[in-house]
């Protein structure tokens, strides 16, 4: 069987780092900046950054609709922090309007964007995920928390009460950067959720 290819989705972010964990993780990997590229992936990590300058990127470069009606279809995805917005069905504090972090809904979650307040606008702490032995060591910048989970959706990690990993089906959203810290567990759920072997 061939190698599974997931896209990065390139606009802004950490998308070499996550190129590289997939790769470390068995999968072929691939920039996403365009519609053609999304067409060719079998599933697409949407990185951290700003959600609100990915949003309007993603609608500059024709990427918005194609990428939502992908989601509806059941393409895999991962999003770690302003991917965990922007995958979401609704985004509380999205932003000044007309330059909003617009909601994607890949997974059916509230989030609210920069949660954690100023004073801890940055923080790292050992966070417990469900189905790992170990913790996992999260590093949280101005990232956002769950206010919500639908039905039928996962809550595998919680910081300060606030669901930080949730899963639906093929979607795996994180609040913190796994692509940072060289644990790359979460990178290996999602290849593995997009070879459909968990
Ligand atoms: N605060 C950013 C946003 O709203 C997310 C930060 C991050 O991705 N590290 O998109």
């Amino acid at each position: 069987m061939s190698a599974v290819r997931i896209g990065v989705l390139a606009l802004q972010g950490d998308t070499r780092e996550h190129l590289a964990a997939l790769r470390d993780c068995g999968a072929e990997s691939m920039p996403v900046r365009r519609p053609a590229e999304l067409d060719a992936v079998d599933g697409l990590v949407l990185p951290g950054g700003e959600s609100t300058t990915i949003s309007h990127l993603l609608r500059e470069v024709g990427l918005l609709e194609p990428l939502r009606a992908r989601l509806a279809g059941g393409l895999p995805a991962y999003g770690a922090c302003a991917g965990m917005i922007l995958l979401a069905s609704e985004i509380l504090d999205a932003g000044t309007r007309g330059r909003e972090a617009l909601p994607l809904a890949g997974i059916d979650i509230t989030v609210r964007r920069n949660a954690f307040g100023r004073q801890v606008d940055s923080f790292e702490g050992d966070v417990a995920f469900s189905g790992f032995d170990d913790p996992v060591h999260g590093i949280f910048i101005r990232a956002p928390w769950v206010e919500r989970v639908g039905d039928g959706v996962q809550v595998l990690a919680t910081a300060v009460g606030h669901p930080v990993a949730v899963r639906q089906g093929p979607v795996l959203a994180t609040a913190f950067h796994p692509e940072i810290t060289g644990d790359r567990r979460i990178h290996r759920l999602f290849v593995d959720i997009v070879n459909g072997r968990r």
